[in-house]
């Protein structure tokens, strides 16, 4: 496509006040020879748009540099369409708002930032979407206990077709074991029945949705949009094509064998909160498991093996409300009989609070302490021995019939290191050269992001709903499988239309491969964080566009810089670095370059400079889609072009990480310590080149942490290569 450039400067929001807009102007006219170059006084108001859109008509212009905002911001004024591409030179946020007005390294700054925008437009291409074959906007829901059907539901409400798996031989889950359930609307104080025939009716109505029970995936092989599911069933294997999976297996008791020390496994009337289902549904009321006579005096245990680094270091989230409705049981059964509930915390969360009040007023007695022992007492009775935490004294408690474990729940996908990969279970069957399963966190759960994504999992189009994405009540689960048939649809959709989903939405781009000059090293298969890129058995990558999150880490990894998305590659970033003007040594003025994450460290500058932080003038700004798209090619640029000092910002990484593509930052990191080695050799300082991680909420502290780069590059001096 033949490129015609129109460049608009804005001068409102104080950039005309602040700047030589004419001297900008010149920049993008006579260095950049750009043959439609305008100003406006306030360029988002509707004529500096209708200003615009009379050159795309009338000029011919299809490439549009906006100067004036960040492109965070009114980005729908700015859009004129997918046939026209948009740049956005940010003078405001990252210049004026923190930046000194009517100053010359202010405006040698903003000068860089057209300079840097229009020289990566040079390699700029419209993206061309891409369209898979035969393209499905079916659904698999995997799991047909309340948050699948509640997911299966939602989906076919909305228009689309649903598969729904389930491995045992009817729906229902968990609400087939269960006596009643926790109430799931207002009052929030009453005992709920599961009403499971009303839920599967509801599922067995709807034509939308087809079932399978006793069923489970033999494989699933493709992408988003063109997932081929093959699902084992009594009457041999069928194979479905969908366009998304809603993973919602649930979770699984914590291992109660695990649990000696509070007496499971030794005395038979010492049972889990899953057992005292079985109990009360076979008996109809909550019995002495060793004699069957019925309970007077019951123990419930709460957080045993929960909120225990010895067990499960995290909360199980659904077990209080569990054992607040376990413990109605007995007082419906017999009011004057005593019930204990000894806990760390009470997190009845939300509107669960009205059932836990309600529990109160039934007369259950709540005993904050550290359950120690339970031992067996008089008649077989058992004695629990605890410190009170609100008396700060030793309690006991005696004569009890049954203690109840509020056990905890483990992920359906969590792996059981004991057992060899063979008899590990298998949920979806992956093809995928990473692996067969979808890679989770350390406690098991399949999470992708879970501050900003929730629903994601490692692998496009998946999506966990309800308690195998993490530990929740049924409430939740509920809302839970909802947003995830949500996202589910939203996938679909997006990738019929060609483009990416979240967090790079709407993007039309995907990364192309130069395969002619693919060395089959395998480092874009091993690093792409969300299995996109199979590979054949020659070990050349094999992209599948519809499962790429558009994160550029395949980019960053290749070291024969083959691999380029049509809007963002390592010439155009390379172009921009080298379009950053230098002064010599002796003007004193030192480079600093910044990589800047999009999804946390741009915000975050951005938001300086809404709350108009000043930081260092030295410094210039270029945007990544993610740190993991880091060429060490863009550091060697930098460095042998005399600047000073190079700077990565993007999100913490690890366990608790916060990278928005999962590995970016880590693998930038990686890719660092690469950068370091050849300094040392080259004899120039390895701190020259650091990385820092922020989040969104950092903003406050980006001055400083330019500052403090600022001053160590200082006392090493400038660069040797300038000038070079
Ligand atoms: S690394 Fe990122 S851009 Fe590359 S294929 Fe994987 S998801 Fe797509
Ligand atoms: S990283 Fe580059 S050279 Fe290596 S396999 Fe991938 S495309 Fe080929």
């Amino acid at each position: 496509m033949a490129k015609k450039v129109g460049v608009y400067i804005c001068k409102g929001c104080g950039i005309g006040e602040a700047l030589d807009v004419d001297a900008l102007a010149k920049v993008a006219s006579k260095e950049y020879k750009a043959p439609v170059v305008k100003t406006c006084d306030v360029l988002c108001a509707p004529e500096g748009i209708e200003l615009i859109k009379q050159d795309l008509a009338g000029e011919g212009v299809n490439l549009v540099v906006i100067a004036g905002c960040s492109a965070r911001v009114n980005y729908d004024h700015f859009d004129f369409g997918p046939e026209i591409l948009v740049e956005r030179v940010n003078l405001r946020e990252q210049v004026v708002w923190t930046q000194p007005p009517d100053d010359e390294d202010t405006q040698m700054m903003a000068e860089d930032y057209m300079r840097m925008t229009l020289a990566k437009t040079k390699n700029l291409e419209l993206p061309e979407p891409f369209i898979g074959e035969n393209l499905s906007k079916a659904i698999l829901v995997v799991g047909g206990g309340l948050a699948g059907m509640t997911a299966a539901l939602e989906a076919a409400n909305a228009g689309h077709q649903v598969i729904l798996v389930e491995k045992e031989s009817a729906l229902g889950g968990w609400l087939n074991k269960v006596y009643k359930i926790a109430p799931l609307a207002a009052p929030f104080t009453e005992l709920q029945d599961p009403d499971v025939e009303a839920r599967v009716q509801a599922i067995n109505d709807n034509p939308r949705i087809k079932v399978y029970t006793g069923a489970t995936i033999a494989s699933t092989a493709g992408a988003p949009g063109m997932f081929d599911v093959t699902i084992n069933t009594a009457g041999g294997e069928v194979t479905e094509r969908v366009g998304a999976i809603v993973l919602a297996t649930g979770a699984r008791p914590y291992d109660p064998e695990k649990l000696g020390h509070l007496g499971y496994g030794q005395f038979a009337d010492v049972i889990t909160q899953a057992q005292l289902e079985e109990l009360v549904k076979a008996e109809g009321k909550v019995v002495r498991p060793s004699s069957k006579e019925e309970a007077v005096k019951v123990a419930f245990i709460q957080c045993a093996g929960s909120r225990d680094p010895e067990h499960l270091p995290y909360c199980s989230a659904a077990c209080c409300v569990e054992s607040i409705k376990q413990a109605l049981y007995v007082k419906e059964q017999n009011p004057e009989a005593a019930v204990y509930v000894f806990y760390k915390d009470i997190r009845s969360s939300g509107q669960y609070e009205h059932f836990y009040k309600q529990a109160q007023m039934q007369g259950v007695v709540f005993v904050k302490a550290d359950v120690e022992s339970i031992e067996e007492g008089e008649g077989g009775k058992l004695a629990v021995n605890a410190q009170d935490l609100m008396m700060g004294a030793p309690t006991l408690l005696d004569e009890v019939d049954v203690v109840v474990l509020a056990n905890g729940m483990v992920p359906s996908t969590l792996v059981d290191e004991n057992l060899p990969p063979e008899e590990q279970t298998r949920i979806l069957n992956l093809k995928y050269r990473q692996g067969p399963e979808l890679p989770t966190l350390k406690y098991g759960f399949p999470d992708s992001h879970f501050i900003c994504f929730p629903y994601e999992t490692r692998r496009t189009g998946i999506y966990a709903a309800g308690s195998v994405r993490r530990p929740m009540d049924m409430l939740q689960a509920v809302e839970d499988a909802t947003g995830a048939a949500l996202k589910a649809i939203q996938c679909v959709e997006m990738t019929a239309r060609g483009m990416a989903v979240h967090p790079r939405s709407g993007d039309l781009s995907f990364p192309e491969f130069m395969m002619s000059r693919c060395t089959q090293c395998k480092r874009c298969t091993e690093e792409c964080p969300f299995g996109a890129i199979n590979e054949d058995e020659k070990a050349n990558p094999l992209p599948n566009p519809t499962r790429c999150r558009r994160c550029g880490t395949c980019m960053g990894a290749c070291p024969e810089r083959i691999i380029s998305f049509k809007n963002y590659s390592v010439p155009m970033i390379g172009n921009m670095v080298k379009a950053i003007e230098v002064p010599e040594e002796d003007e004193e003025k030192p480079r600093v370059l910044i990589f800047a994450c999009e999804n946390d460290a741009i915000p975050a500058l951005d938001m300086a400079g809404i709350n108009r932080l000043n930081y260092s003038k030295w410094v210039r700004i270029i945007p990544v889609r993610c740190l993991g798209s880091l060429n060490l090619v863009w550091v060697n640029d930098a460095m042998s072009k005399g600047i000073d000092g190079v700077l990565l910002l993007g999100c913490k990484h690890g366990d608790d990480y916060q990278c928005h593509f999962m590995k970016g930052s880590e693998l930038a990191g990686i890719r660092l310590s690469k950068v370091s080695e050849t300094l040392d050799r080259l004899g120039l300082e390895s701190e020259r080149v650091q990385m820092e991680e922020v989040s969104i909420m950092d903003y406050d502290k980006i001055p400083g942490i330019i500052e403090r780069f600022i001053e160590k590059i200082e006392e090493f001096g400038p660069n040797p290569m300038k000038g070079f």
